[in-house]
């Protein structure tokens, strides 16, 4: 059985445990925890091998933010980060951690670190701050998975994304 850690990145409200919610149990509640740090398991098959998927969803990441962030970043073998995109903050935000990942990562990771941005709440473009063009070139100079998505109206994109991410991490623990 492999064990699988993902950490969720993102500014507070982009909508992290939306779409982890989302992926886990299909469904969009509207209202998550937010006070608390969290950490989900779930067993599940994908190209019929057993994983053990662990998640952690951190609370806010805004002001006292160092100490959360750096934990999963030692954690974590992947990484969604997630924006939204009728918020250019949390897009700008998004692209300072994709950055701190990468840093910390350098030194220990001889493959690329497997990585997915979303930018979420893609129902909300009637007020887009950020163009789906700017998510997709970010992704690219990180070289990571991308996708807009809407936690509150889609579980398919989510899903597929997760389960690419999923298999890029086997992937490069089949090398360590
Ligand atoms: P987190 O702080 O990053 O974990 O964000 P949450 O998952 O708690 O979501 C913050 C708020 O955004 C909540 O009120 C959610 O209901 C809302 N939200 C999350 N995803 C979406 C989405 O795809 N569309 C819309 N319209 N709202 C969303
Ligand atoms: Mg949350």
């Amino acid at each position: 059985m492999n064990d699988i850690k993902l950490a969720l990145l993102g500014s507070e409200g982009a909508g992290k445990s939306a779409v982890l919610v989302r992926f886990l149990t299909k469904r969009f509640i509207g209202e998550y925890a937010s006070n608390t740090n969290s950490l989900y398991h779930k067993r599940l098959s994908i190209d019929g091998r057993q994983l053990n998927l662990e998640v952690f969803d951190p609370c806010s990441q805004s002001e006292e933010s160092k100490c959360i962030l750096e934990e999963p970043l030692d954690w974590a073998d992947g990484f969604v980060v997630v924006y939204t995109i009728s918020d250019r903050t949390s897009f700008l935000n998004a692209k300072n951690i994709l950055a701190q990942i990468k840093e910390s990562r350098r030194e220990t990771c001889k493959g690329e670190v497997p990585i997915c941005l979303m930018g979420n709440k893609q129902d909300l473009c009637h007020s887009r701050q950020v163009s789906d063009e700017e998510g997709r070139s970010l992704a690219q100079e990180n070289k990571c998975l991308f996708q807009e998505v809407s936690a509150a109206e889609n579980y398919l994109e989510i899903s597929n994304l997760f389960t690419k991410l999923i298999r890029h991490v086997m992937e490069q623990l089949k090398h360590r």
